[in-house]
C-alpha cells in the first residue's frame, strides 16, 4: 500500500508526540548487599506501581511508563536477572528471584525521594531470609492426641551443648537449638505428648562426641520418635547466598532432595472447635485426666507397650521420611522460609536410632540476615510451632500401632 505524504506526516507527528510524553525509564540499578540484592527504579514523581510476588519472580507493573524491552542477566544469589517488557500502556519489570517470593516473604519495598530533581526511587530488596518474624497468632491449644490408651512419647534433641558450641554466628548454635527444643516440648506437652529432652541446659553427656551422641540416641529406645534440632552454617564464600530450612532422614543410599509444599497455619476459629474436644477418658493407664503443662511426670517406660515392635530398617526409613516431610511442610508454613528440601544423610543421631528419626536444620547462622532471624524469639516460636505441628500430624496420620 502506498502511503500518501499527508499520512506520513501525521504518522511522524504522532510518533514524536508519543516519545515526548513518555520518556523511557532508565534501567534499574542493581546493588549487592550483605544477604540481599537491592533493585532501585528511578521513577517520575507521579508514577504509580503494582508489585506481585509470583514465586520464582517478582512482577512490577508501571502504568503509563515506557521501557526499552530486553532480558538482562544478573549473577547474585537473590537475583538471577530481569526482564523489561513494554505492554500497550504500561511497562513491566520482572525480577527473576531464585530464592522465591511470596506475599509473606522474599522481598521488601520502600519509596524514597530522588537524590536529584523531583522524582522518586522505588527500592526493592530481595532475600530469601526476609521471612515471617511476626509474633505467632494466639492459637488455641493443640488438639489433645493419644494413641489407644497410651500417650505418645517423643525425644527432642537440642543438638550440641556444653563444650561443643556447634555452628557459630551471631549466636552459638547450641543456644538456638535449646531455645527451640524447649518450645517444641511446650507445644507437644500441651497436646498430651510425653517429651524427653536430651538436655535442658548448656550441657552434654560427655566431652567425647561419640559417647555423647550414643547417649542421646539411647534415650529413643521404646519411644515413638526422635527429632534432633540444629542450625547450619556454610563457608564464608557462600554465606550471603545460603539460607532456609532443610530436614534430614537416614538413608543408606544417596537420594535426591524433594521439596514439599508449605502447609499454611490453620485459620484460628476452625481449629478452635477441634481444640475443645475433650480427651478420651477410658484408659487403663490414665483415668482420663487431661495433662496440664505442668504434668511432667511420664509414665514409667516399662508400663508402655513398645510402639514399634520389630520395625525393620526399611520401614523405619519410610516413616522417618514421612515425618521429615510433615515437619518441613509445617515449619515452612509457619515461617515462610526458603525450602531447602527433605534430604537424606548419614548423621549419627538419625542413623543409629531404633525409631523414626529426623534432624532439622533450622537455617544458616552464617547468613547475614538469617543469622539474625535465629536470634528473634518470635521467629523461634514459629519454628518451634512448625516442628511440633509436623510431629503431631505425623503421629495422628502416619505413625503405626495407633
Ligand atoms: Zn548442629
Amino acid at each position: 500500500m502506498k502511503m500518501s505524504r499527508l499520512h506520513l506526516r501525521l504518522l511522524m507527528a504522532a510518533l514524536l508526540s508519543t516519545s515526548a510524553l513518555a520518556q523511557s525509564l532508565p534501567p534499574p540499578r542493581i546493588g549487592d548487599q550483605p544477604g540481599f540484592a537491592r533493585v532501585v527504579l528511578d521513577l517520575p514523581k507521579e508514577a504509580t506501581y503494582q508489585i506481585e510476588p509470583l514465586g520464582a519472580a517478582l512482577r512490577v507493573t508501571l502504568p503509563g511508563q515506557t521501557v526499552a524491552p530486553g532480558l538482562h542477566f544478573v549473577s547474585l544469589p537473590e537475583l538471577a536477572g530481569y526482564v523489561l517488557e513494554q505492554h500497550e500502556n504500561q511497562a513491566v519489570l520482572i525480577l527473576l528471584t531464585p530464592q522465591g517470593v511470596t506475599p509473606r516473604s522474599g522481598y521488601k519495598t520502600m519509596t524514597l525521594a530522588a537524590l536529584q530533581g523531583d522524582g522518586q526511587r522505588l527500592v526493592i530488596d530481595l532475600s530469601g531470609a526476609f521471612v515471617d518474624t511476626s509474633p505467632l497468632p494466639a492459637f488455641p491449644e493443640f488438639r489433645f492426641i493419644r494413641s489407644g490408651g497410651r500417650r505418645f512419647s517423643v525425644v527432642v534433641d537440642a543438638g550440641h551443648g556444653g563444650p561443643d558450641p556447634g555452628a557459630l554466628g551471631p549466636v552459638a548454635e547450641k543456644a538456638v537449638n535449646l531455645e527451640v527444643a524447649l518450645r517444641v516440648r511446650r507445644f507437644l506437652q500441651n497436646a498430651g505428648v510425653e517429651v524427653v529432652l536430651t538436655r535442658e541446659s548448656d550441657t552434654a553427656f560427655s566431652p567425647d562426641k561419640r559417647t555423647d551422641l550414643a547417649q542421646r540416641v539411647a534415650l529413643a529406645e521404646g519411644k515413638d520418635l526422635f527429632v534432633s534440632i540444629h542450625a547450619n552454617a556454610t563457608v564464608p564464600a557462600r554465606a550471603d547466598g545460603w539460607c532456609g530450612l532443610e530436614v534430614y532422614y537416614y538413608s543408606p543410599d544417596t537420594t535426591r532432595p524433594f521439596f514439599p509444599s508449605p502447609v499454611p497455619l490453620p485459620p484460628t476459629p476452625l481449629d478452635a472447635l477441634e481444640a475443645v474436644q475433650p480427651p478420651p477418658a477410658q484408659s487403663p493407664l490414665d483415668p482420663g485426666a487431661q495433662p496440664s503443662p505442668e504434668d511432667l511426670n511420664p509414665l514409667p517406660p516399662q508400663s508402655l507397650p513398645s510402639p514399634t515392635p520389630q520395625m525393620d530398617s526399611l520401614r523405619r526409613m519410610e516413616l522417618s521420611r514421612t515425618l521429615a516431610t510433615r515437619v518441613l511442610s509445617y515449619t515452612l508454613g509457619a515461617t515462610a522460609a526458603v525450602n531447602r528440601g527433605v534430604r537424606s544423610a548419614n548423621f549419627y543421631v538419625i542413623r543409629y536410632t531404633s525409631v523414626p528419626a529426623i534432624l532439622v536444620e533450622m537455617g544458616y547462622l552464617s547468613h547475614p540476615i538469617e543469622g539474625q532471624n535465629l536470634r528473634n524469639p518470635h521467629y523461634l516460636d514459629r519454628i518451634g510451632y512448625g516442628i511440633a505441628r509436623g510431629i503431631l500430624e505425623y503421629l495422628e496420620n502416619d505413625h503405626p500401632f495407633k
